[in-house]
Parts: structure tokens; C-alpha cells; sequence
């Protein structure tokens, strides 16, 4: 039978725990299991490749991404990591023009030098994918929507024009299962930073990769082992504590989104708003199809220039300036001087004048109200 998005949160691909019938899968402090004979086990010989706490995860995010397999990593750029290693030197893979900085920095610094052929892309643009194909492309990277501009890019029409025998993945970190599910839109693999919303609690780093086809999986098996970067079984626990209420979370992330995004497109101080569910925005019908809700994340520019933007990073007190995103806590950010420094001076440099919000779950009358104080007098 198959359950509604938000039941399968709470119960996820997991029942109580057999040997005491706990609820909740314990949290299995233990790096080795006991053998009766030689080669006799549970399924557990050493915590680096098998442990119950990950597997609970690994099945829990699973069922939330209508996969079949999961794998769990120490971040989420080691599970960005583990799929690059699906390549082989020579191949070429695709990456979004914007693409989380972090990935980009993995693929450029780390896998270019030992032989994979990168290339960005700006994956908006169906035509430039296209283009970009060459015969030895065996993976595009699609992020969406995309950080910090938000930008959106139609999963189904990448699928497509990859076209068979090219892997498409996809970065779901933003948008999470509750909103949009690559793998049915036709992606082979779906991605997570669960240092974000699934763990949904700024206290856990975490990576995830889900996918529906076998070889895939049991190759991402082989690379967890042996390459090593797992997570550790508390941090297993309190990713999959987060998931369980993914759900009712990220409806309230949307509604106050939505909420903030009325406030600042009627303030004179904004000169504009970037959030997929704007009508007018570039992406919204794509987001509109492929999306279940517009996400909790929106970025804004100011009349007043980069000093506006940074005084009203100073201003917020229920918006606590910090980097990350995803968590019940909003927070704001300049992406110029801080998640994008690195980029200033690229064709990647975001506005000087943008400021990134992650909206929180407090209620959304003292969001409105931070963020009237904050803009006051900035116009
Ligand atoms: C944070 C983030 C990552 C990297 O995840 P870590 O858990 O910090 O390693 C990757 N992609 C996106 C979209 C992110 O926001």
C-alpha cells in the first residue's frame, strides 16, 4: 500500500526494534559485532560498513525519496563525492553554472586534477545542455532551485535531453522529498546535504544519495566502504529524528515564506525579489509543475546597494545572521561576503546588494515585524 508523503515520515522504511521492540532504532554506539562462528553475522561485521543506526537512516530517506536504495555520508559533500567517484578519468560531466560552491570546488579541484573534464553550464537553458553534450558525458549535475538566485531548472527536460547513458543527479537539498522528487521526475540519483532540511536542526552535518537502480547502489556501496566517509550513529539518529517531521515543517517554511515574499515585494527599500513562487519570476511555471510548494528560501536586492543589504544584516533579531540554510531558526545572510565570497570576480559573482533569507517556523507576524524594523528608513 502506498502511504501519504507525511506518514512516510514518521514511519519512513522502519518499524520498532526487534530484539526490545523500542520505537525509536536506538542509537547503536558500536564499531565491531560480535560472531558466533566464523563468518556467521547479522549483517553487521564493522560500524564503517554496516551499523543499524545508518541503515534505520538509510531506509527512512529512502521511502521519503520513493527509492529503493540509500546511502548515508559524513556530509554532504562526501555524498557529492561518492558520485563523482561513479566516473571514470576521461568522462565529462556537466554542472550548473551556479552550483553550490562547494561542489563546484570539489569537481574543479579535487576530480578535474585526477582526470574527470568538468564543465559549467547554465542549466536554465535546455539548448546550452544540449549543446554541452559530448560523447563522453556521463553525468550532468542539476541543482534546483538554486542557491542563492533561485533559480529553476525543469528536472524532466535535463532527463530527457541527457538522454539514456548519461547519469543525471540531482542536488535536492533546497527543495527537499516534501517538495519535489527527482527520481520520479527522471533523475537516476537524488542528493542531500542533510546538514539542511531533513536533519532540519542546525546541530547535525550530513550527506545522503538515493537512488532506484541496483548497480548504481551497490557501486555507492562499495565507495562508502571503501572510501569511509559514513556518519557516525548519533548523527545517523539525529538526521533521521529531523526527517520525521520534514513534513510539517516545510509547509510551515513555505506559508512563511510566502508571508515574507508579500511583505518585501510591497517595501520600498527592495528592489527585488527571487522566490520561484512569484508568478513573474523566470522559473515559476517549471517550479509550478515539478514543485509541490515554492520552498522556505528566498533571496532579495536593495534599492539602497551593498550597504543597505549589509545594514539590514545587522538589523534582524529574529533572522540570526549565520551561513547554512534549512533549519526551524531563520536566518539571513549576504551571499556576496559570505557563502560567495569565493566566487567575487567570476561569472558566478552574485549582486552586492542581495541578501539571502532562510525562513524559519516561528511565527510569521515576528518575522514580518524583524524584517519592518530592519528595512525602516533604508529607501
Ligand atoms: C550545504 C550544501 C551542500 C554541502 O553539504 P555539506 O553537508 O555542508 O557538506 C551541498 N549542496 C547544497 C545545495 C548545500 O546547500
Amino acid at each position: 500500500m502506498s502511504r501519504a508523503f507525511e506518514t512516510e515520515c514518521v514511519h519512513g522504511g522502519v518499524g520498532p526494534e526487534p530484539a526490545t521492540g523500542a520505537v525509536v532504532t536506538p542509537v547503536y554506539l558500536t564499531s565491531t559485532y560480535v560472531q558466533p562462528e566464523v563468518g556467521q553475522h547479522a549483517g553487521f561485521e564493522y560500524s564503517r560498513t554496516q551499523n543499524p543506526s545508518r541503515l534505520a537512516l538509510e531506509r527512512h530517506l529512502a521511502a521519503l525519496e520513493g527509492a529503493a536504495y540509500g546511502h548515508a555520508f559524513a556530509s554532504g559533500l562526501a555524498a557529492t563525492d561518492a558520485v563523482l567517484r561513479l566516473l571514470a578519468p576521461g568522462d565529462h560531466v556537466l554542472l550548473p553554472d551556479d552550483a553550490y560552491g562547494g561542489t563546484i570546488r570539489l569537481a574543479l579541484r579535487v576530480h578535474a586534477p585526477a582526470g574527470l573534464v568538468v564543465e559549467t553550464v547554465d542549466l536554465t537553458d535546455l539548448d546550452a545542455v544540449r549543446s554541452a553534450l559530448r560523447p563522453t558525458t556521463r553525468l550532468v549535475w542539476v541543482e534546483t532551485p538554486t542557491n542563492p538566485l533561485l533559480r529553476i531548472v525543469d528536472i524532466e527536460g535535463v532527463a530527457a535531453a541527457a538522454g539514456a547513458g548519461v547519469l543525471v543527479a540531482v542536488d535536492n537539498t533546497f527543495a527537499t522529498p516534501a517538495l519535489q522528487q527527482p527520481l520520479s521526475l527522471g533523475a537516476d540519483l537524488a542528493v542531500h546535504s542533510t546538514t539542511k532540511y531533513l536533519g532540519g536542526h542546525s546541530d547535525v552535518v550530513g550527506g545522503f544519495v538515493a537512488t532506484r537502480n541496483e548497480a548504481l547502489a551497490s557501486r555507492l556501496a562499495f565507495l562508502q566502504n571503501a572510501v569511509g566517509a559514513v556518519p557516525g550513529p548519533m548523527d545517523c539518529f539525529l538526521v533521521q529524528r529531523g526527517a520525521k517531521t520534514l513534513a510539517v515543517r516545510m509547509d510551515r517554511h513555505c506559508a512563511n515564506a510566502a508571508a515574507v515574499v508579500g511583505l518585501l515585494e510591497d517595501h520600498p527599500a527592495v528592489e527585488r525579489v527571487l522566490w520561484p513562487g512569484l508568478p513573474g519570476s523566470p522559473g515559476h511555471a517549471v517550479a509550478a509543475r515539478q514543485m509541490r510548494g515554492f520552498g522556505g528560501m528566498v533571496s532579495f536586492t536593495l534599492r539602497g546597494g551593498e550597504q543597505a543589504a549589509l545594514e539590514v544584516c545587522r538589523r534582524t533579531e529574529v533572522f540570526t545572521l549565520a551561513e547554512s540554510l534549512g533549519a526551524v531558526e531563520s536566518l539571513i545572510e549576504h551571499p556576496g561576503r559570505m557563502t560567495h565570497a569565493s566566487v567575487a570576480g567570476t561569472t558566478n559573482e552574485v549582486p552586492a546588494n542581495l541578501v539571502r533569507l532562510s525562513v524559519g517556523i516561528e511565527a510569521a507576524a515576528d518575522l514580518l515585524a524583524d524584517l519592518t524594523q530592519a528595512l525602516r528608513r533604508l529607501s
